[in-house]
């Protein structure tokens, strides 16, 4: 017997899961990366602010790395707006009118990934600390220390169901990556989006019940929150899209 309740859930669960582009080159999770999205997504750990926290040290370390090539070749740098090294937090500010299009997204001008680095960094390859956090998290783990193992990246499936990732390495194409964290992923050329010019774009389509993390004061929170050691500034956009 199903409540009205239920159907509504049901409901609004089947808008906000996309599936994946048609065109798009399929893959499947490591099977234990699999099962940490699991143990993520069906979560009832009550801390989900710590996403924000792991995509912003996710930018800050790009940010690093394309510093510090900088350090040697300048020209790694590009021009105009590919050399301003910061972070920026977009949300679509008028969500409350546009329910399908709850999207907070995070933007760094870091180094990006090649569509090598997203298939091996966001997928098949699974790092050491993956069966670790996996065997701590079905004891008594504390999610909060997801970063430490490594797999911070995956916190993202507490407040979103559906992730792209748009990323622009200098050696490569602009790809998306994108996940409805139900064993498989799927990546594109971009070739709709606008080009990032470098760096990288995680775009969360938010769960029903994450709408608090498109209001501005709780951002305006956790960005404070988070930016404090780090060492590029962050800009917190709302945007009308
Ligand atoms: P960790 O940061 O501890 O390596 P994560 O799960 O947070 O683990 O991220 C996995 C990997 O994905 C990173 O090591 C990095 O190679 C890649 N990655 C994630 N976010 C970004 C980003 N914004 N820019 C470039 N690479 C990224
Ligand atoms: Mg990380």
């Amino acid at each position: 017997l199903s409540t009205d309740s239920d159907v509504a859930k049901r409901e609004a669960e089947s808008i906000s899961k996309r599936s994946l582009r048609s065109n798009a080159q399929k893959y499947e999770f490591q099977a234990e990366v699999s099962r940490l999205m699991d143990i993520i997504i069906n979560s009832l750990y009550s801390n989900k602010d710590i996403f924000l926290r792991e995509l912003i040290s996710n930018a800050s370390d790009a940010l690093d790395k394309i510093r510090f090539l900088a350090l040697t070749d300048k020209e790694v740098l590009g021009e105009g707006d590919n050399t301003k090294l910061d972070i920026q937090v977009s949300y679509v500010f008028n969500y409350k009118l546009d329910k399908q299009n709850k999207i907070l997204s995070i933007r760094d001008r870091g180094i990006g990934m090649t569509k090598e680095d997203l298939i091996k960094n966001l997928g098949t390859i699974a790092k050491s600390g993956t069966s670790a956090f996996v065997e701590k998290m079905q004891t008594s783990g504390d999610l909060n220390l997801i970063g430490q193992f490594g797999v911070g990246f995956y916190s993202v499936y507490l407040v979103a169901d559906y992730v792209e990732v748009i990323s622009k390495h200098n050696d490569d194409k602009q790809h998306v990556w994108e996940s409805n964290a139900d064993g498989a992923f799927a990546i594109s050329e971009d070739t709709w989006n606008e080009p990032l010019g470098r760096g990288t774009e995680i775009r969360l389509h938010l769960r029903e019940e994450a709408g608090e993390y498109l209001e501005e004061s709780k951002l305006k929170e956790l960005v404070k929150k988070y930016s404090e050691f780090i060492n590029f500034p962050i800009y917190l956009w709302a945007s009308k899209e």
